[in-house]
Formats: structure tokens, C-alpha cells, sequence
């Protein structure tokens, strides 16, 4: 008989946004006649800006068109797209970054799951506390965070970096040495981030110990202060110990669209592996290809006008969470975040809990 993989069954609960979007669920059916102001899930709720639809009509047109069809994807993606991402994500911001060393995908979730297929069953994985599940879950299910803490809710074999009000939010250095360290910054749930002198701290920390860091940089738009890095390939050293992971769901609004892209540098190998090779072959054995419709959406994100209306949208989702953070303050919360990420971090009254405060 088939023998599961008992991993998942060390899983808590659902998925937290599942939770969430169940309990709303129930209180809305049992409470129709409320308004609900959603503060749980961090999707975007504005249209596609119009350069990126025009582009997308253009691609749909040329799909119908048999000198003009595009079947298969590139493995990394199309050219204009890696390009157009070298161009402006990388080079115009000083960092040496190639097309080559980019791979396209359909977004930053996946990348962020499918990333640890590379890593041993053993290697030691590091978070900061609190942060976007997707990493902690994805290595549960992979075998290698050990036994779960239902009182703590922490897994013995994961190393786990606090970011608190106490520490500014600021990761320290574990007693313990990661093999891996995931970095999601600006942060997702705290909306709060490091600067790029601390960030260089932590390149000079992976490559003295040999680690990797896994960096997330899903909300790098909206960074609003000047000494907070939008890429760790802005670090020196950064080339030799991270990979970093993009999305455009959070700049461009393509969470229903779905692109991102991870960058994986050729000098980055460990034990003489190169991570590039295992990653271009995981992508060309697993992946066929984000769509070229969609890349072609992505492309027009770096257009000028593109550029434009995004800049706009941004500026949007920043002003929502400048109002719920004053908001709050005024209503005599302490509250963080809103500055570089359009998340709000709150603390909850008394010793109350998250969830007996979201109920
Ligand atoms: N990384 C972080 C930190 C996120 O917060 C999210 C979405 O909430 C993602 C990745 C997922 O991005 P994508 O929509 O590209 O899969």
C-alpha cells in the first residue's frame, strides 16, 4: 500500500489565510448586513494599470495569428523580459545582475515552496519571527524542521529570529549556524525592514559561515526610505551567498495574473555545486514556462508609462496604510509598519493573543 508522505501530517492547522478567509466567511453569512474591513490577506483590489492591459490585448492578438503564436516558453523566459528586469531592477540600481542569472516564474510563492528542493534533508533553515509561512511550511513538508510546539507554535529544528518591538524589528545573529536564512524585506506581516548597512551585515555573516540567504523581496516597491536597500545584490559579497526572489504581484497587481522571477548568480555553489545548474535544471524538468501573454504584461511594467501608473498605484496601497496606521494610533493602538511595506503591525491590548483579537 502507498505510504503518504507523513510530513504534511506534522502540518498545523490550515493555511493562515485559509483560517482567515473561512472565519470571515462565517461571520459575514451570520452577519450580512455588516461591512467588513478586510485586514487579513494582502491582495490588491485596483485593475490592472492600462499600459499592462494594452499589453496583454497586443499578446492575445498575436497568440491568434500563426506567424505571431508563441507555444512553449523559454526554461528562464523570454529574452525581453529578463532583459527588461536586468535593465531596471539590477543595472540601473548598480548591481551586477545578468539576464542569464534570472528565471521567470509564475510568482514569488512558488519560488519561495519550490526553493528548498535544493538543500539537503539536513540543512538547518533560519526565519525571522514573525514572517510569511510559506518558507517554515514548505520545509515542514520537506522533512527538516523537526517536531512542532503546538504551546510555542515553533518547530525544534528550526532556528528562529525574533523581530520584535523590543529589537526594533532588527534579526540578530542566531547562537546557532543556519545553512539557510530566509530574509523577507521589507517584511511581510510586520511591514517594518532593515537598513542596507544592517543588510550588509548579514551578507558579510552568510558568506564568513558559509550559509545561504534566501531573500524575499516581494514588497521592494514600496520602499520610501533612502538607506533601505531594493535589492541585497546592492550589498557587496551578495553575489557569492544569496538568492533573491521577485514578484509582480505587489507593484504591478498581478495576483491573479501571476509573474515573478528568482535570480541565482553563477558563483554561487556550495561544496563545488553550482545552485545556478540545479536550478535551471529543477526549472526545465518542473516548469514549462510562465505564459508569454503574461510576460509580456511584465514586460510593460517597465515601460515608461507603465512606470508611471504603478508608481500611482503604489502610492495608493501606501496612502490605505497610512490611513489605517494613523487610524489606529488615534484610536490608541501601537502600531508598526506603513512606511516601507503597506503592511500595519499592531500590537494587541493586554496579553491578548492574534487570533482572540481577530475573533
Ligand atoms: N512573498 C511574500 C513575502 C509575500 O507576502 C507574498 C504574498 O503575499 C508572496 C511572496 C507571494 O507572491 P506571488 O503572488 O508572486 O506568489
Amino acid at each position: 500500500m502507498l505510504k503518504v508522505n507523513d510530513n504534511y501530517q506534522k502540518l498545523p492547522g490550515s493555511y493562515l489565510f485559509s483560517t482567515i478567509a473561512k472565519k470571515v466567511a462565517a461571520y459575514s453569512e451570520a452577519n450580512p448586513e455588516k461591512r467588513i474591513i478586510r485586514l487579513g490577506i494582502g491582495d490588491v483590489t485596483q485593475p490592472l494599470a492600462p499600459a499592462i492591459i494594452e499589453a496583454l490585448h497586443r499578446a492575445v492578438d498575436e497568440m491568434g495569428a500563426a506567424e505571431t503564436f508563441h507555444g512553449y516558453a523559454p526554461d528562464l523566459g523570454y529574452e525581453f523580459l529578463r532583459n527588461a528586469i536586468a535593465d531596471n531592477d539590477y543595472k540601473a540600481r548598480g548591481c551586477d545582475i545578468s539576464a542569464d542569472e534570472i528565471f521567470v516564474s509564475d510568482g514569488a510563492k512558488s519560488d519561495s515552496g519550490n526553493i528548498q528542493e535544493l538543500f539537503s534533508a539536513d540543512a538547518r533553515i533560519a526565519v525571522c519571527d514573525p514572517v510569511y509561512p510559506v518558507y517554515v511550511d514548505s520545509n515542514v513538508m520537506a522533512g527538516r524542521t523537526g517536531t512542532y510546539d503546538e504551546k510555542t507554535g515553533m518547530w525544534s529544528d528550526v532556528i528562529y529570529m525574533p523581530c520584535t518591538m523590543e529589537n526594533d524589528f532588527v534579526p540578530e545573529f542566531p547562537r546557532e549556524t543556519p545553512d539557510v536564512i530566509y530574509l523577507c524585506l521589507p517584511n511581510n506581516p510586520t511591514g517594518t525592514t532593515i537598513t542596507k548597512t544592517q543588510l550588509q551585515e548579514w551578507v558579510d555573516y552568510a558568506n564568513k559561515n558559509g550559509a545561504l540567504i534566501i531573500y524575499d523581496g516581494a514588497y521592494e516597491a514600496y520602499i520610501s526610505e533612502e538607506d533601505v536597500a531594493h535589492s541585497i545584490y546592492e550589498c557587496e559579497g551578495a553575489r557569492t551567498c544569496a538568492i533573491e526572489i521577485k514578484s509582480f504581484s505587489k507593484n504591478a497587481g498581478f495576483t491573479g495574473v501571476r509573474l515573478g522571477y528568482t535570480v541565482v548568480p553563477r558563483e554561487l555553489s556550495y561544496g563545488g555545486v553550482s545552485l545556478h545548474g540545479m536550478w535551471a535544471r529543477r526549472h526545465g524538468t518542473k516548469f514549462n514556462g510562465a505564459p508569454y501573454i503574461i510576460q509580456r504584461a511584465g514586460e510593460a511594467v517597465y515601460s515608461k508609462e507603465g512606470k508611471a501608473q504603478l508608481k500611482q498605484q503604489v502610492a495608493y496601497y501606501m496612502n490605505n496604510a497610512k490611513v489605517i496606521l494613523e487610524g489606529l494610533k488615534e484610536a490608541g493602538y501601537t502600531v508598526f509598519g506603513g512606511v516601507n511595506a503597506p503592511y500595519i503591525w499592531l500590537k494587541t491590548p493586554g496579553n491578548m493573543g492574534s487570533w482572540e483579537f481577530f475573533d
